[in-house]
């Protein structure tokens, strides 16, 4: 935890200076590209923003960080114009500190800052965005000290934010990195999920070329699974690190969901997002969308699927059908403000029942089936029900449906002594050090929680990969 230093810091005069917030790009300006919204403070506005910071002893924003990132020592740095330094500090907790600072929600760091019951949060987000940026761009990515070679060898299935963490901790500890990837290209959701105008590719490659260098090998367009299984990894090598995310997403199973035109969600969000070379051969196509968009589903993804499509040429309406009501919604809040600037809409209390075509086979229009909301279920949210003869027809060019993802049954399914808990996750005996219930093999990130956030992926991957060590010189 931070070091307060509170006879060094005028709080009173540090609350009442004014908060100088990153800003987004306009909405009507920002619709037109699929350019990054956020707009980085520049070095004197960073200096005075983080000039704010009350140093707070018991340091609230760090203990809310999923990664408890010192960030009253970074404000500290901050503040006194030593950017690099200040980098350095975010480095030692986050290895993916670029990525965070701009896709975080607003419910870590942010809202747990004292000055948030004064005024205005300070913007700790943003600065750590700024500070990994203005770093990078300033003097590279420093290489960190590798341990001597222990001769031992792991694989690690998926490179997405937990496993390349797996794999950037294991090198550094002396350890042989191999991540096997299914897609063309590493990244995980942070490429084929995440929209670009949130996270500017240019950040993913550049922490994949540095990644690159350090030593990591990642075998892409392997499917553990298909081209090589489980079992033979786990014989193979001397750990295994299961990072495969939960990537399997739910279905509606209504008449027509196949039809051209429907869409799923990542299937949608990458072929719009990425040029068609990072796209598996089958994704390449332009997307055919009409006029009409239908987005379904209520979560984050939903949303990040709204404002792609408002960004795609002749995409002149964009609503998204949510089965329960706004306040229901598990969007964070933040997504949902964006969406309504870029003038997205929504129609509340409904579900789809049938998606139809015409006899070339593609979409043209949505029934809908009308909802009222009853006790709250399991997830202490009200269940919705069907309000019989209530049915609406509304005519549509496109669909997506953004109805959740689990992780991949097929692949978990073949290591039986693998333990599944609750909605096909992989058990493991604590998230920070990931063993699972096979000797050897550990996990993390999204395979473990099911669909959740990166940043709590990057912090139980960096305690997995700790864990990994122990058991690899035991
Ligand atoms: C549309 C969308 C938007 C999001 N937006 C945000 C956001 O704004 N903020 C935020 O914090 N989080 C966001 N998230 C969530 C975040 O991206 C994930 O929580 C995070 O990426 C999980 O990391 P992971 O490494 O566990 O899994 P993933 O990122 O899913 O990576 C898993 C990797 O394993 C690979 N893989 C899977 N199966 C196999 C196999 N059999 N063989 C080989 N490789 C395999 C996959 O191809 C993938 O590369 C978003 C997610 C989505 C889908």
């Amino acid at each position: 935890m931070a070091q307060p230093a509170p006879e060094k810091v005028d709080r009173k005069a540090r609350s009442q200076l004014p908060a100088v917030t990153a800003q987004v790009r306009p909405p009507d300006e920002r619709v037109r590209d699929f350019d990054e919204i956020l707009i980085l403070h520049t070095p004197e506005e960073a200096i005075a923003e983080a000039s704010r910071c009350l140093q707070c002893a018991n340091a609230p924003c760090q203990q809310a960080c999923p990664l408890h990132n010192d960030i009253p020592h970074a404000m500290e740095r901050l503040a006194a114009g030593d950017f690099l330094g200040a980098a350095a500090v975010y480095r030692r907790t986050n290895p993916l500190s670029e990525v965070c600072g701009r896709v975080c929600p607003e419910r870590f760091c942010q809202d747990a800052c004292t000055l948030k019951r004064l005024d205005k949060p300070l913007d700790t987000r943003r600065l750590e965005a700024f500070t990994a940026t203005f770093a990078r761009t300033l003097a590279g990515m420093p290489t960190p000290e590798i341990a001597p070679s222990s001769g031992k060898r792991v694989a690690i299935v998926g490179a997405g934010p937990a496993g390349l963490t797996v794999a950037e901790k294991l090198t550094c500890m002396g350890h042989t990195a191999v991540v096997f990837e299914h897609h063309p290209h590493p990244g995980g959701m942070m490429l084929y999920g995440i929209p670009r105008f949130k996270l500017g590719l240019e950040i993913v490659e550049a922490k994949l070329a540095w990644l690159e260098a350090l030593g990591v090998e990642i075998r892409c367009n392997v499917s553990v699974g298909r081209d090589i299984s489980l079992p033979q990894l786990l014989a193979e090598y001397d750990a295994v690190f299961l990072g495969a995310g939960a990537q399997e997403q739910y279905r509606a199973d209504l008449p027509g969901e196949t039809l051209e035109g429907a869409y799923d969600a990542t299937q949608f969000l990458c072929r719009a997002n990425l040029p068609a070379e990072l796209l598996p051969e089958a994704w390449r196509a332009p997307l055919q969308v009409g006029a009409r968009v239908h987005i379904i589903g209520g979560g984050n993804t939903a949303i990040d699927c709204m404002r792609t499509a408002l960004r795609l040429p002749g995409v002149q309406e964009v609503t998204c059908y949510y089965r329960r009501s706004v306040q229901e919604m598990p969007a964070e809040p933040e997504e949902y403000r964006h969406v309504l600037e870029e003038w997205g809409n929504f129609v509340w209390l409904t579900c789809p029942a049938e998606f139809l075509g015409d006899a070339e086979g593609r979409l043209r229009a949505i029934t809908y089936q009308r909802m009222r909301l009853c006790a709250p279920d399991e997830s202490g949210r009200c269940r919705p029900e069907c309000v019989p003869g209530h049915e609406i027809t509304l005519e549509a060019d496109t669909a997506v449906l953004a109805l959740g993802y689990r992780p991949n049954k097929q692949l978990l399914a073949s290591v039986p002594e693998l333990r599944l808990g609750r909605g096909g996750v992989v058990e493991v005996d604590a998230p920070e050090t990931g063993r699972t219930s096979v000797p050897g093999l550990f996990a993390a990130g999204d395979v473990v929680h099911g669909a959740n956030l990166l940043a709590p992926a990057v912090a139980h991957a960096t305690g997995v990969a700790q864990a990994i060590d122990e058991y690899l010189r035991a």
